[in-house]
């Protein structure tokens, strides 16, 4: 791979360039984060089997929790982020955040603030309003598509009518509403034993529909927090779906569009280890649900053990310098979390800012 394929919006390299912030928590002091995840909504519409926190057969932590975050306490928390100098939003889920019924003014509200942002939606949602700010302000916007055919998408998301041709629809006009502006669209699938072989064909109508890539990940298990998915992919699978991959990249990459792979997260589905003693990614990233509570990480939302405190109740500086919050992080062992995507932030702070100097920095 060369250096310019690695530079993707995924690759945590780009800790690097929030040294002070990573040494100011090392050493102990209190630092805003860089970047927050805000649930804006815990319902969606759509009912994949594979979501993350909660499904309808396993009544998760999204249904036990199936609310909207009320805009009169949203607003003015998002004004207490950007004060203490949060540099990025993401709106995500949890649920759907584009079904969020305010969410166009929640977009704009984060413009208006000076806010860095993207979004990472189902798709059906891409339209009007929120579309428009998406189109003029947004970073990015990735669409969760995990198909390369209607009849997958249905049932990989489980959507009662086809949706999959609109969605790609939507993509298109987005762009078409930037026009020459830097946006950047993409899309995510998750391989799974019923689609890992439509991958090229959906990184190929990604790209025809405007988009700047596709990123190829396997699902993460959710079994191991009580909801029903673990993943079905036989090492053979793995080997097939690594080997489209490649070819996919072969024939699709340019400079406008990318499938990245997130081939590590292969590797690691047969043979894991965490390497490293402490999670210290939470300093920087943290994540809000919809019902106000802030947790350590998006893999851990709703699990006990995990929650920073709740901005329902309390400003968000309250909840983040809380001695209780410290006393939570210092309770985590790692050793028991599953893989998770912050891994490599992990590994990175302990080899990099912590460990002998392997990379012999200052020699360029
Ligand atoms: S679209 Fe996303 S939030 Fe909705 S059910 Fe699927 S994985 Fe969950
Ligand atoms: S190790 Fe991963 S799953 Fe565990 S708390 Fe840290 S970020 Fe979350």
């Amino acid at each position: 791979m060369s250096e310019m394929q690695a530079i993707t919006p995924f690759n945590w390299m780009k800790l690097l360039r929030h040294g002070d912030r990573v040494e100011a928590g090392l050493r102990g002091e209190w630092v805003a984060p860089i970047s927050v995840e805000m649930d804006v909504n815990n319902r969606c519409s759509h009912g994949c089997r594979f979501c993350s926190f909660g499904t309808v057969e396993t009544q998760g932590y999204r249904q036990q929790n199936w609310v909207e975050f009320p805009v009169a306490r949203l607003l003015p928390l998002l004004d207490e982020l950007r004060e203490l100098g949060v540099k990025s939003l993401t709106f995500t889920g949890g649920g759907e955040p584009l079904e969020h019924s305010k969410i166009g003014l929640i977009l704009e509200h984060a413009t208006s603030l000076g806010f860095e942002w993207g979004v990472v939606t189902n798709g059906n949602g891409l339209r009007g309003r929120a579309q428009r700010a998406i189109a003029a302000h947004a970073t990015f916007c990735r669409v969760s598509l995990d198909a390369g055919t209607s009849d997958t998408h249905q049932h990989t998301h489980r959507v009662a009518t086809p949706q999959f041709h609109q969605i790609l629809d939507n993509l298109r006009h987005t762009r078409a509403v930037a026009g020459d502006r830097d946006l950047t669209l993409g899309a995510s699938f998750c391989v799974m034993r019923s689609n890992w072989k439509e991958l090229y064909q959906a990184a190929q109508l990604v790209k025809e529909h405007g988009g700047n890539y596709l990123e190829v990940r396997p699902t993460y298990p959710t079994d191991w927090r009580g909801d029903g998915w673990n993943d079905d992919l036989s090492r053979d699978e793995v080997d097939a779906a690594t080997t489209e991959l490649a070819h996919a990249q072969t024939h699709l990459n340019d400079d406008t569009f990318q499938v990245i792979g997130m081939v590590d997260r292969f590797a690691s589905l047969h043979g894991y280890q965490k390497g490293y003693t402490k999670c210290r990614t939470g300093a920087v990233s943290t994540v809000i649900g919809a019902d106000g509570r802030v947790w350590q990480c998006c893999i851990q939302r709703g699990m006990d053990g995990f929650e920073v405190g709740n901005v329902m109740t309390q400003s968000f500086r309250e909840v983040w310098q809380a001695p209780a919050h410290k006393a939570m992080v210092d309770g985590i062992d790692v050793s028991k979390c599953p893989r998770c995507r912050y891994d490599h932030g992990n590994r990175l702070i302990e080899a990099v800012f912590m460990g002998a100097d392997k990379m012999h920095s200052n020699f360029l």
